[in-house]
């Protein structure tokens, strides 16, 4: 790999003779995982990454250890650290989304200047924003050459409101973006904590053999129940606590505050009970999210900006 794009934690892991995923170190806010499909007629990218470096590393080892020219990207869903790099994929790759999707990176203003509630503030780089050309409601299945890539949507808000998941079916292979978090603590503040928990069971229907979460190791094996059922609990948790919270009549700060994460307490970005929090509210009926506020409620909660290492 050229040293200008070395990014430290970060590795292209092969999982089958035609599909790849990058898994970045630590997974932390703004640290995603991407990956790489190589069909006869050319190369599949899944998400790009927050920054132009982590991009230009990405595709630095795309390029050095599969080769195939890339033909294709597809965006998991809208979050930065999915799409901020998608101006860095070559300029004749056809990229697709969710509609959903499209709709929110389109008008998303944090391409154009990070708030400061993560130490350090992350930098983008020399990315533009770039929507996918191509766009799908419910899916899209593309054959890339004695291969298929189905691109699904779940059909309801869960992670955020345009979630998409890759499925390589040949491969035994799904890439789920941020329906499942490896190892930290889950986010769905943009979409529905019902929606996210409805959605493991549709995420088991594919009987994958490996799964790329959209943060943290790949999965595989008896992992998997193991993943499934922590969100599961997790969620349920969240749930139980904006029921009782509504009831209380208390903000879903002072729930949080006053809130017994058990287990949960030790994962990684624990913060993110806040903003999904207000998700639950509003799954209830109590109001859109504001997105800010939520977020900035979570550093208030932690006592200082949220981590990141971009
Ligand atoms: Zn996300």
């Amino acid at each position: 790999m050229n040293a200008d794009h070395d990014v430290s934690g970060a590795e292209l892991v092969r999982l089958t003779d035609r599909v790849w995923a990058w898994i970045q170190a630590d997974g932390t806010w703004w640290v995603n995982n991407a990956g790489a499909v190589a069909g006869e007629r050319g190369l599949c990218i899944v998400d790009t990454c927050a920054t132009a470096t982590r991009t230009r590393a990405f595709l630095a080892a795309v390029g050095d250890n599969v080769g195939t020219p890339i033909r294709w990207a597809f965006n998991t869903h809208a979050h930065g650290d999915h799409t901020y790099g998608n101006s860095l994929l070559p300029a004749d790759t056809m990229l697709i989304g969710q509609r959903a999707m499209c709709d929110y990176l389109r008008t998303d203003p944090v391409i154009d200047g990070c708030p400061p509630l993560w130490e350090p503030v992350p930098n983008w780089g020399e990315v533009t924003r770039r929507v996918p050309e191509v766009e799908f409601t419910d899916d899209l299945t593309l054959d890339a050459g004695n291969l298929r890539v189905e691109l699904r949507h779940p059909g309801y808000p869960a992670h955020t409101t345009g979630d998409g998941v890759a499925w390589i079916p040949d491969e035994g292979v799904l890439f789920t973006g941020d329906l499942l978090f490896n190892g930290l603590t889950p986010l769905v503040f943009m979409g529905s904590v019902d929606g996210a928990l409805r959605s493991l069971e549709w995420l088991t229907g594919f009987g994958a053999t490996q799964i790329v979460p959209g943060h943290g190791p790949v999965i595989s094996g008896p992992d998997l129940d193991r993943v499934l059922a922590d969100h599961e609990e997790y969620y349920r948790l969240i749930q139980a606590l904006a029921a009782e919270g509504i009831q209380n009549g208390k903000e879903p700060l002072e729930v949080a505050v006053a809130a017994d994460l058990g287990r949960f307490s030790g994962w990684a970005d624990n913060e993110r009970l806040v903003p999904n929090l207000h998700r639950a509210y509003a799954d209830r009926g109590a109001g859109e999210v504001d997105v800010v506020t939520a977020l900035a409620d979570a550093v208030t909660w932690r006592g200082r900006p949220m981590r990141t290492v971009v």
